[in-house]
């Protein structure tokens, strides 16, 4: 089938299963324009929370889905692309913080909601690089563990002046960032502002004209009077920016800023999960349990 036909029929699937379909930023741009929302993994998470659709279409990674799945038990989450995991979610297990907790009992966990679910279930709240500041805020006299991305966490630390100990995970994607894609990018853009990710390193983020989450950086180039703007993070962000602020110029910070596990869903996949009802997302019971209490304070945090 050609996109014009996958289009039609997904719509005419999505319609007859009472589905949404929810797209990460990072998502192919070809995705991005057929999801009945498009957002961050905060904006996504309320969404799979409040919809009274039957069926969520999860376009993104697999830590997305059951973060929808949490919060939505009674529903049917498909996530197209069944092998799009996180790396970054991957770098702690289960039993890995299980064994830090019992060693340092006096620390509270925050833990990025690009985990597992079974590392949120042990975790005291969740986080996201949108809501960071007001989440930490709460927790900022307590000894803390943040898990799992060292680049973000260091980041919140320093700003905080935090008693925090970093878990020394990473995304594989934004870690790569150097001074050099820097260096190289300001030459050849002078007049251009640098917005970078918190996932980057910190070398590369104290070089920013801004630092910020994926909404974050598209609601600075909307309301910032830069023409120009490079941007350090996934390239799948530049389609959004560009429909948001279509007068203004974005340019990748590095061509490498290409997430494989975000462009394992296209089309073809979004239409066979509606079409077969494939590739459904399920949590344990025990487990669902207790990360959903991690969410729910990180939203109750966030609304404050
Ligand atoms: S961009 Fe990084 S953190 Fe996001 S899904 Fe890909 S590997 Fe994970």
């Amino acid at each position: 089938m050609n996109n014009a036909t996958l289009i039609k029929e997904i719509k005419h699937l999505k319609k007859d299963r009472k589905a949404i379909i929810l797209a990460h930023y990072y998502q192919p741009p070809e995705v991005q324009d057929i999801a009945d929302v498009v957002g961050d993994s905060y904006k996504l998470s309320v969404t799979a929370s409040q919809t009274d659709a039957k069926t969520i279409v999860f376009c993104g990674v697999h830590f997305m889905a059951e973060t929808a799945k949490i919060l939505s038990p009674e529903k049917t989450v498909l996530l197209p692309a069944a092998d799009a995991g996180c790396p970054m979610a991957d770098t702690i297990t289960h039993e890995q913080l299980k064994t830090y907790k019992q060693e340092n009992p006096e620390r509270k966990v925050i833990c990025y909601v690009n985990s597992t679910a079974s590392v949120k279930a042990l975790s005291d709240v969740c986080v996201t690089s949108s809501n960071f500041e007001r989440v930490i805020d709460h927790f900022k006299n307590d000894p803390l563990l943040y898990v799992p991305d060292k680049n973000l966490g260091s980041y919140v630390r320093r700003a905080y002046n935090l008693d925090m100990e970093v878990w020394p995970g990473f995304c594989c994607i934004h870690n790569n960032l150097t001074l050099k894609d820097v260096d190289a990018m300001r030459k050849a853009y002078p007049d251009a502002a640098l917005i970078v990710h918190p996932e980057a390193p910190l070398s590369v983020i104290d070089e920013a004209d801004y630092v910020g989450g994926t909404s974050g950086l598209i609601n600075f180039a909307k309301e910032s009077n830069h023409a120009h703007y490079i941007v350090g993070t996934e390239k799948g962000l530049l389609h959004q920016m560009k429909k948001e602020a279509p007068d203004k110029r974005f340019t990748v910070l590095s061509e490498d800023l290409k997430c494989r596990n975000m462009k394992k869903t296209d089309l073809q996949t979004v239409y066979e999960a509606l079409r077969d009802n494939t590739h459904e997302i399920e949590v344990e019971e025990s487990i669902m349990k207790d990360a959903k209490k991690a969410i729910d304070l990180m939203m109750e945090l966030s609304r404050q």
